[in-house]
């Protein structure tokens, strides 16, 4: 309506004029200005409909304004609108008990924090408390957040700019079969490779310095590379071995994002601490938390947990948290987003890889997919350098965007992370509007 676009112009006015965004130089920036948004659409202020295979920063797993958890946090900030984490909250303590119930065995506690980043700071000081030890040990190609510890542990370029003071932090080489470091040929050597090279870089590093091992159980911005079987569980056990603490960052693989609760139940193994964020409440109100073991959790028994945040389990974002893992379990979003991997993502990925030579390689699980473009296939040059954007690249979004498709890119890869319960026919609509714009990689490819 007119309406609408005078009131979008409006705000993208004020926008350029006034708002800061992240990661980004401002002059460089033309924001979508959204005006309306509903399940697995977004609409612009000319009207245009965009379907979100981005779930934008990946968190909306439930889809756009769910009417079951609009109406909780409506009836919440009715109630009671605020409160300070000291006094107990029933949103609270239901999502607690909601998350613990769902976390591995033995994971009983939660503690409740803004985002993901902050989950992270949090887990890294709780496993360098109860070990007495202060490195921690992170994968190459990883992202864990954006505040001073978190963004020094993470592995990809947007550390850079924050790494003057490391914190203790230390890299090693990730298992990703498709760009093996390992010069491996199958994924079983990938694993081997890539556990043997881990527990060197424990030896060497020494193991009576290393408080914990942080590492996304499928990393996400970083390429969605699933490990193969096996990983996980070595790195659990090298963990175990070297008295390390093993957190696994779930931020965005969990609370359904990969058909599972958690993305380590795929492999059914237990790491002592799991931070999470985005699809616990699907971003409606912020909120991350750190689930902890006995075992840590015993360390702050009688010993005070040196940390807090104003509004950790805000009653607002904990009852959008308990409305949305309702919603998902009564509608069976996990379950719909295997049975999507199965019957319409992966074989329709896998049609684009065959009439696409710029499509290198495409894989993920669950709601939780990447295509990765490269200008040859044998020497998997990437369609975007490491680290960068090419035109190449900027011509293939570009299309989406014009074609009607929101898209989550990172370098060379396009990731298709549309909300749980998206219909198999938006699903199949949205990959048609992305099969169109590969058409322009292709133009780049030189194999
Ligand atoms: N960890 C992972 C795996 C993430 O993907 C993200 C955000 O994208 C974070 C941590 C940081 O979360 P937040 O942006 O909520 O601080």
């Amino acid at each position: 309506t007119e309406a609408m676009k005078a009131e979008g112009q409006r705000a993208y006015e004020l926008d350029r004029k006034h708002v800061f965004h992240s990661w980004s130089a401002q002059d460089a920036l033309d924001p979508l200005t959204v005006v309306k948004t509903e399940g697995s659409f977004v609409w612009d202020a000319d009207g245009k409909r965009y379907i979100d295979f981005s779930s934008q920063m990946v968190n909306t797993n439930i889809g756009h304004q769910h009417p079951k958890v609009v109406a909780a946090i409506q009836e919440q900030a009715a109630t009671i609108a605020t409160i300070a984490p000291a006094h107990v909250s029933a949103p609270r303590s239901e999502a607690a008990r909601l998350i613990a119930e769902r976390a591995p065995e033995g994971m009983n506690h939660v503690f409740f924090t803004n985002g993901g980043a902050d989950a992270n700071e949090h887990a890294i000081r709780m496993a360098r408390l109860h070990t007495g030890k202060s490195k921690v040990l992170s994968a190459y190609r990883s992202y864990h957040g954006g505040t001073d510890l978190a963004v020094n542990v993470t592995g990809d370029p947007r550390r850079f700019a924050s790494d003057t003071a490391t914190h203790g932090t230390v890299h090693f080489m990730p298992c990703y079969p498709y760009r093996s470091y390992f010069h491996a040929e199958t994924e079983e050597e990938e694993v081997q490779r890539a556990l043997e090279h881990l527990e060197q870089t424990i030896v060497l590093e020494g193991p009576e310095t290393i408080a914990a091992l942080i590492l996304e159980s499928v990393p996400g911005t970083a390429g969605i590379y699933v490990p193969p079987e096996g990983y996980m569980a070595g790195v659990r056990e090298l963990t175990k071995k070297y008295g390390i603490i093993f957190i696994a960052d779930e931020v965005m693989s969990g609370f359904g994002r990969t058909g599972t609760w958690f993305a380590i139940d795929l492999w059914n193994v237990t790491p002592d601490l799991i931070t999470f964020a985005k699809g616990v409440n699907s971003g409606y109100v912020p909120l991350g938390g750190v689930v902890i073991n006995e075992a840590i959790y015993n360390t702050f028994r009688e010993r005070v947990y040196p940390g807090g945040l104003t509004y950790s389990g805000h009653p607002l974002a904990t009852a959008a948290a308990v409305a949305a893992i309702e919603a998902m379990e009564e509608e069976q979003m996990l379950e719909n987003a295997t049975r999507l991997a199965s019957e319409v993502i992966g074989p329709e990925l896998e049609r684009l890889k065959n009439e696409h030579p710029s499509v290198g390689d495409v894989r993920g699980v669950g709601c939780f997919w990447a295509v990765e473009l490269v200008t040859n296939r044998d020497t998997k040059e990437p369609l975007a350098a490491y680290g960068g954007s090419s035109p190449a690249m900027g011509e293939v979004i570009g299309k989406c965007k014009e074609l009607g498709l929101l898209v989550f890119a990172n370098f060379n890869r396009i990731h298709v992370v549309p909300p749980l319960n998206t219909s198999d026919d938006i699903m199949r609509e949205g990959l048609a509007l992305l099969d169109q714009a590969l058409a322009l990689a292709d133009r780049h490819y030189q194999g």
